[in-house]
């Protein structure tokens, strides 16, 4: 094993090697974390990022707090919000608010977090190459070639944290046996008023489209909104974000993008041979609520150790990863299905539900998001 000589910033023109212990491709959480994990074991490890850094992602920026809980650094530099509790409305009409004492999930811009991530991860030790899109992957027995936009890297494991699609899972042979969803977002602006109105609380809409639902997330100084639902009922979204949009009056929009949300059936493949899958790359989403942030960041630190203990041996194996995150992952994703389900047959039952009774609500809002930190 070898000590990592530590590149604060990035930039291949500063990497004091190329072969690698590991080499990591994309730096959302899923990459950081895990740079940031190995770094911290003493091993030497390149995340290369195909977008120069910080970049925007689409997401709602939604940090519950049970993925807060997985850090273990304070992230109340980069909130943006903290949500009390939901707006919830059946159809964009009848509706309930549910407030509770505990903040029920922070908000954040995506580039300001995964940019914090990375720099934690720099910070361990991990090299970070922006701007660099990993090509192609040779696999033999004792290496891994990555062809990069500027050249090969070796290292040897390779990890992919390259998202939904990623190129790492075709390359190495790791079909993806996942259920795609879609989610559409636009950054939009609204006057001062408008954004002082929602008073610590996200608006959660549901019943339009089935298995899906629209969101309204504030943020310091502009609002994410953003549809999302089963892949098949994509033509659906596009007119049902105008509909969210219409209601909130004048605004303008900053950005708008859509992206796919993979999740994985338990015996899909996520490693072989000296390669593995992690976060989006590996279907790491909830069904119900389109979570990935806490099984990014999970995923990342259950592949960590596993790492570290084969590097110490002649053959690489990385199966008690896979290992891992079928006992501690796939349990909530597949219990998140079976709920998804039956939301998506009764969803005004559901609402009802919980319009009616806060204590559904609070054990709604305890299994899925979890408890952890909370911040000033
Ligand atoms: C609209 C929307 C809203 C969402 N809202 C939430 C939310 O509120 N809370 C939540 O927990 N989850 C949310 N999610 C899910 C969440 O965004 C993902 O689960 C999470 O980003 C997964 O992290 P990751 O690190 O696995 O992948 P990503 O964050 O997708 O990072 C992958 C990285 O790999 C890079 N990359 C890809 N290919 C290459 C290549 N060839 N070479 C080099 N780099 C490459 C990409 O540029 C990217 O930076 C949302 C998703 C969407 C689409």
């Amino acid at each position: 094993m070898r000590v990592a000589i530590i590149a604060m910033t990035s930039g291949l023109e500063r990497c004091p090697m190329n072969f690698y212990d590991v080499i990591v491709i994309g730096a959302g959480p899923a990459g950081a974390t895990l740079g940031y994990e190995l770094g911290c074991r003493g091993l030497t490890v390149l995340i290369i990022e195909k977008e120069k850094l910080p970049r925007y992602k689409p997401c709602a920026g939604g940090i519950t707090r049970r993925a807060a809980s997985l850090l273990n650094f304070n992230i109340s530099s980069i909130i943006e919000g903290t949500a009390y509790g939901a707006r919830i409305t059946y159809q964009l009409s009848d509706e309930c608010t549910k407030r509770q004492k505990e903040p029920l999930l922070y908000t954040v811009m995506r580039s300001k977090f995964d940019h914090f991530l990375v720099q934690k991860a720099q910070e361990a030790g991990a090299i970070v190459s922006d701007g660099v899109r990993a090509n192609h992957i040779q696999i033999t027995d004792s290496a891994v070639e990555v062809m990069t936009s500027v050249g090969p890297f070796t290292a040897k494991i390779v990890a992919g944290a390259d998202g939904a699609k990623g190129m790492v899972a075709k390359n190495v042979g790791l079909t993806a046996d996942v259920e795609y969803g879609l989610a559409i977002e636009q950054e939009v602006y609204v006057a001062a008023n408008k954004l002082t109105d929602w008073d610590s609380l996200v608006w959660l809409d549901i019943g339009h489209i089935p298995g899906g639902y629209g969101w309204v997330f504030p943020k310091n100084d502009h609002l994410s909104v953003g549809v999302g639902g089963p892949i098949h009922y994509s033509k659906r979204l596009k007119p049902y974000l105008e509909r969210l949009l219409h209601t909130l009056g004048d605004y303008q929009v900053a950005s708008s993008t859509g992206h796919l949300m993979p999740v994985r059936k338990r015996g899909m493949a996520i490693q072989r041979g000296n390669a593995l899958l992690l976060g989006d790359a590996a279907g790491l989403v909830h069904p119900l609520t389109g979570e990935g942030i806490y099984y990014a960041i999970r995923s990342a630190q259950l592949a960590a150790p596993v790492i570290a203990s084969t590097l110490q041996n002649t053959t690489i194996d990385l199966r008690d990863y896979e290992q891992a995150v079928d006992a501690q992952l796939m349990p909530s994703i597949e219990s998140g299905r079976v709920l998804s389900d039956l939301f998506t047959r009764s969803p005004r039952f559901y609402f009802n539900l919980m319009k009616g009774d806060d204590r559904i609500w609070s054990y709604a809002c305890d299994a899925l998001l979890g408890g952890g930190p909370i911040y000033a």
